[in-house]
């Protein structure tokens, strides 16, 4: 019998770079190997299990649906949308929910909707960043500017224009009357936990003032209290128009989500956009428990948490100034800029059960679930430590 490797490989595209590990289990923040080995995971699902693995009232949530219903489509009336939704606009302090399955779903939804707004007003132009990510499709990659994911896929997008990141001159001179949004990560993720400077989006919102377009920020990987705050734009003290959000929210299932104003939400009229799953009843329901848990003081467990490991990090910082560069973000979205590869600290903190992640190469993304706790932290700040001491 051929190893699950191979059977993977010979039936699945070749798209991902894979942990050796085959799962049997996973429960909290430990996740267990088919041969018994148990690994802290500091990945979390790519930012989606905020609650950890097998949540007791997510299990329960999805269970009781299950036995009501799992799909009649979006024709039909559905509580759990209903709920959710409510609950989501509570929290976040917005109209209007469009519930999808994807972050990337969620982007090019609002990508549209942008455009729309845009052109009622005679404006054409969407501006983005360099070091974003914003999903893989047509449109969302046309907001993008990494070659490996669009090489020669194109052509993509008219009227969108890339412009550095953190760049207050750039904003000045190439927003104007035409410009009909911005698309921002407010702390970009896979970009290499790069927070945006305070005086880039002061500009950003003084340009918005004079010129009247709408400003969308990308929560997807920051949203739903992964900075310590609901959106990580809140600690700008701005408001985004438009917001999109997935990952964590449906609690470990495909949700994603547009939010914005009522009058923005008008800018679509009955039957503009839609999907065939979206709003899926599971996904809801069990995004319903991720929400109330958010309500009841998982952003406080984030914020205590991620200050303690902030400090741990900037204590590793100070004794290896030779290997860490500097320690970025806020609450459990946090990183280290290593002066070396980080694949190669992942794959040595895999060697010591531990589940980690690189990305923009030389960046340690570190973010666990929003149930860590500080032993766990100190487990992977020593793990860490050990590391770099054998360099
Ligand atoms: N936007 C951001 C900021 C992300 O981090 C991601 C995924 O990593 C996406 C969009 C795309 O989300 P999805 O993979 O659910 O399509």
């Amino acid at each position: 019998m051929n190893t699950l490797k191979q059977r993977e490989s010979d039936s699945l595209f070749r798209l991902y770079r894979r942990y050796p590990i085959e799962i049997e289990s996973a429960t909290g923040c430990t996740i267990t190997a088919k041969d018994g080995t148990q690994y802290l995971d500091f990945l979390s699902g790519l930012c989606v299990n905020a609650l950890g693995h097998s949540n007791d009232k997510v299990i329960d949530a999805i269970t009781r649906q299950v036995q009501k219903y799992m799909h009649v489509s979006n024709y039909l009336y559905q509580e759990p949308q209903v709920l959710f939704a409510e609950k989501l606009k509570t929290l976040a302090k917005y109209h209007k929910v469009f519930l999808c399955n994807s972050g990337t779903e969620a982007n090019e939804g609002a990508m549209k909707l942008l455009r729309r707004h845009g052109a009622l007003r005679g404006k054409t132009e969407i501006i983005a960043f360099t070091g974003g990510f914003h999903g893989r499709t047509m449109g969302t990659l046309s907001l993008m500017d990494k070659p490996h994911y669009k090489d020669k896929m194109g052509p993509f997008l008219d009227n969108i224009r890339i412009l550095p990141y953190n760049d207050v001159d750039a904003l000045e001179e190439h927003i104007n009357e035409n410009t009909a949004g911005v698309v921002l990560e407010f702390i970009q993720g896979e970009g290499g936990v790069v927070p945006a400077s305070p005086a880039f989006i002061q500009k950003i919102f003084e340009l918005k003032e004079k010129n009247s377009f709408l400003v969308l920020a990308d929560e997807i990987q920051t949203g739903a209290g992964r900075t310590g705050k609901f959106f990580s734009f809140e600690h700008y003290d701005v408001r985004a128009d438009i917001v999109t959000m997935a990952k964590a929210i449906g609690g470990g299932l495909p949700l994603g989500a547009i939010l914005t104003r009522n009058k923005i939400a008008d800018t679509w009229e009955l039957g503009m956009h839609g999907t065939t799953f979206g709003g899926n009843p599971l996904s809801c329901v069990a995004g319903l428990v991720v929400l109330e848990e958010l309500e009841n003081g998982l952003m406080h467990n984030v914020q205590k948490v991620g200050k303690f490991l902030h400090s741990k990090l900037c204590d590793i910082a100070k004794a290896f100034p030779d290997f860490v560069k500097s320690v970025r973000g806020k609450g459990l979205l946090l990183g280290l800029e290593l002066s070396f590869e980080a694949s190669e600290l992942v794959y040595a903190l895999f060697k010591r059960g531990i589940i980690s992640n690189a990305t923009n190469t030389n960046v340690l993304r570190i973010i666990p679930p929003l149930i860590i706790t500080e032993e766990e932290c100190d487990r992977f700040a020593e793990a860490v430590y050990a590391e770099l001491s054998k360099r």
